[in-house]
């Protein structure tokens, strides 16, 4: 099922921080990544289209719903904490994005689900 828009900008976001990390700490070459890079980058892309919030997806960090499980958190923790402020350099425009996304209300959940109650139905399943 293809992500909303704004989870597939998350998506992308995170597979640059995935490349970018395992590039300097695991010496693969540009454009291939680890197997264990490969695998939590499974996991993450899995987690995002399972997010409860969808569209309204504060970034993870800031996420209310911890929904990772402990050994993923630890490594997004070590990824993040590598890539975040070298994003700023390789992508630019990906970072700032994703800054902004950080600054969004973090909605509850029982918010957002109403949100979805009053959404007109032709409205799902209609994204690219
Ligand atoms: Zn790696």
């Amino acid at each position: 099922m293809p992500l909303p828009p704004r989870l597939t900008r998350e998506a992308k976001t995170i597979t640059a921080m995935v490349e970018l990390y395992c590039r300097n700490n695991h010496d693969f070459p540009k454009g291939t990544i680890c197997e264990s890079c490969h695998e939590f980058l499974e996991y993450a892309r899995k987690r995002l289209s399972n997010c409860p919030f969808q569209e309204q997806k504060p970034t993870c960090g800031k996420c209310t719903v911890h929904c990772y499980k402990k050994e993923m958190q630890l490594r997004a923790r070590k990824i993040m904490r590598h890539s975040g402020p070298r994003m700023i350099l390789t992508h630019p425009l990906m970072a700032f994005l994703h800054l902004l996304d950080g600054k969004k209300r973090v909605p509850d959940r029982r918010s957002s689900r109403q949100a979805k109650k009053n959404q007109p139905k032709n409205n799902r399943g209609t994204q690219k």
